[in-house]
């Protein structure tokens, strides 16, 4: 078989060794004779990974005693909801930062369960940028400020948080958690569907302020509460086991390869790469994204016609480069380079671009 270079936006490719690693252990785990699939969730071997992905994430992260990280199912679409349940009081409202899809989305559950703010939008102009501070309208009362880190559809991404003071900062980072080091102690809650940038479907990814969950809303069904997975460090039922395993062999391939550091500088020359195939291109390659608000992790380009766009999604295909076609809502193209795509594997995209923009322009 020759190199499949996967370039989908999610569920996405995962690193080699993380993946040869469950390949080798699938048949006899930790010398149970066993995989962890059909191992109890309360058994010491499952511990190990449990435990391990969580401390994994906590110190890559660098996360203070106060945040705890919690393994969730029903993917980043559930916490839409679950996040308004929990925190927004009766009477009360969250701000939201409307910059495409999902944060609509989550704006909608919100309206669903409680009560949704729009504290800031680049809609007029396409969602083609990440509005800054100076064009937000926060609400000192809200029950909290909620950002979608980097929107996976248009292809935006923000490099600086917005300032919330003393409202507690939330953030959707289903589709660039980890790509760099950041400073995740500012943030009351992170959420993520794991299975863009740190391992399969299946798991959803919470990291909270324990302070913040003695303060959520009581009575709500037991699922569905922060508290439940909080205290019972998200054993109260049984967890995905399989996509834990698969994330704890994710983060030890990252934590060996350097960790955040060393993931965001081959990041930076990633995307540094690709959109310098855009800039050398003569307009053949063009992206519709402000330059401040680009995406290191979804890049999103036009072609000339839509025409030259199916033509160059058919030929990179031919020559083993899978889910460069945009998302049905904008068309185009898009490039999705998360983590576990390697240097490697951009560079044989950008020499493809260059030689059918030759063939083509
Ligand atoms: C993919 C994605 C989602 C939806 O995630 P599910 O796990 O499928 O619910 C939400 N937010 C962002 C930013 C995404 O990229």
């Amino acid at each position: 078989m020759s190199q499949t270079w996967n370039f989908y936006a999610g569920p996405a490719t995962l690193p080699a060794p993380a993946l040869e690693r469950a390949k080798d252990e699938i048949p006899n785990w930790e010398n149970t004779g066993m995989s962890v699939m059909e191992t109890s969730h309360r058994s010491a071997e499952y511990d190990v990974v449990h435990y391990g992905a969580m401390n994994l994430l906590k110190e890559l992260l660098g996360l203070d005693d106060d945040h705890q990280v919690l393994f969730l199912q029903g993917g980043a679409s559930t916490q839409f909801a679950m996040l308004p349940m929990n925190f927004i009081p009766e009477g009360g409202s969250a701000d939201y930062v409307n910059t495409g899809t999902w944060s609509q989305k989550a704006l909608k559950e919100a309206n669903i369960v409680a009560s949704g703010r729009i504290a800031g939008s680049s809609e007029a102009e396409g969602f083609s940028r990440i509005p800054n501070q100076a064009e937000l309208d926060l609400d000192p009362d809200a029950a909290y400020a909620h950002i979608t880190s980097n929107n996976t559809i248009k292809g935006t991404q923000y490099h600086d948080f917005p300032d919330t003071g003393s409202v507690p900062l939330v953030a959707d980072m289903s589709s660039d958690i980890l790509w760099r080091p950041i400073d995740a102690n500012r943030f009351h809650l992170i959420y993520a569907g794991a299975q863009k940038n740190i391992g399969p479907s299946g798991v959803t990814i919470v990291i909270i302020r324990k302070s913040w969950i003695e303060k959520a809303i009581q009575g709500l069904p037991t699922m569905l509460s922060y508290g439940t997975y909080s205290a019972k460090d998200s054993l109260y039922n049984t967890p995905p086991t399989f996509s834990i395993y698969m994330v704890r062999n994710v983060l030890e391939w990252l934590k060996g390869n350097g960790g955040l550091a060393a993931m965001e500088k081959t990041n930076r020359a990633k995307g540094d790469l690709l959109y310098g195939v855009f800039e050398d291109s003569a307009g053949f390659y063009s992206s519709p994204v402000a330059k401040d608000s680009r995406s290191y992790m979804n890049v999103v380009f036009r072609l000339p016609s839509e025409e030259l766009e199916a033509k160059f999604v058919a030929e990179a295909k031919a020559v083993g480069m899978v889910g460069l076609k945009g998302h049905r809502s904008v068309g185009g193209c898009r490039a999705s380079i998360y983590n576990a795509m390697p240097l490697e594997g951009v560079q044989f995209l950008t020499d493809f671009m260059k030689e059918f923009a030759r063939a083509n322009g």
